[in-house]
């Protein structure tokens, strides 16, 4: 998606490239244009109804920044900085506020700034571009993934944690977090197998205190869950696992740091 979509190398099977910003920001114009394109049906699958099925199966499993941050060495989390989430909120909002105004203040819109390098000599639709450099989408996508990329790594760094952007900074877990609470798909732990040796918790990149869930009977209904299964990977009796089933919860149990 990175790659063919983004930079729109998937459209060279037709000739041509166009470029598409799936950010939080080109989910925005193309939904206030009413263009259901792909930044839209992405956001629609992976971020909005799609966790009502399986979490934030997205973050664990496709997300590209978090690809490039499972490379670095931090995995083992010290823990969250205690109210440290609210920044996810503001970039969320801050980053929605920008598209609005471009919008109704400026009116801006990338329906009309967007465009196709064509490499045929035959496409001759009404956006078509000359050059890569004149679509906006392309310098939407490419500036916002440097920046999200240099700030996850640097923040994984300094914090010695991985997930650092993920829990402090992304602004789509705010969207995601409505349907995951909902989510058919979440951990459960047998507490007839369980021998209560934590390697699960250890192992957790997002923090949660897995064992809270089951001591209360319920399963892992933290909508900080990113469904990445390493506590499954890691439990010496095969006590945890992925289940299939309604419920909902509103309990976050996760690790906090002591405040220095
Ligand atoms: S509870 Fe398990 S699946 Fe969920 S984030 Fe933690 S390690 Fe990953
Ligand atoms: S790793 Fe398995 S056995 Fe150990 S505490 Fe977690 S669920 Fe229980």
């Amino acid at each position: 998606m990175f790659i063919g979509l983004g930079f729109g190398v998937i459209y060279l099977v037709w000739g041509f490239l166009e470029p598409e910003n799936m950010q939080l920001e080109g989910f925005w114009f193309w939904l206030l244009s009413r263009t259901f394109a792909a930044g839209v049906i992405h956001y629609s699958i992976a971020k909005i109804f799609g966790p009502t099925l399986f979490g934030r199966g997205w973050c664990g499993w496709t997300c590209w920044t978090a690809a490039v941050l499972d490379l670095l060495p931090w995995k083992r989390s010290p823990g969250r900085k205690k109210n440290w989430g609210i920044l996810r909120y503001t970039h969320f909002a801050l980053s929605t506020i920008l598209v609005f105004v471009l919008v109704f203040v400026f009116n801006y819109t990338l329906s009309t700034t967007r465009g196709i390098v064509d490499f045929t000599g035959t496409y001759s639709g009404e956006h078509l571009k000359s050059s890569l450099f004149q679509i906006h989408e392309f310098w939407w996508f490419l500036i916002g993934n440097l920046i999200y990329f240099t700030l996850a790594i640097v923040l994984a760094a300094l914090l010695k944690d991985n997930r650092a952007f993920c829990k402090y900074i992304c602004p789509i877990a705010p969207i995601m977090k409505l349907g995951t609470r909902a989510s058919i798909m979440k951990i459960s732990v047998d507490s007839e197998i369980c021998i209560q040796c934590r390697a699960c918790e250890r192992a957790c990149p997002m923090d949660i205190k897995i064992l809270d869930y089951s001591a209360k009977g319920s399963r892992v209904t933290s909508t900080e869950c990113i469904q990445c299964l390493e506590c499954v990977n890691v439990c010496p009796t095969s006590a945890i696992k992925a289940t299939y089933k309604f419920d909902i919860g509103f309990k976050e149990y996760l690790k906090v740091q002591e405040a220095n």
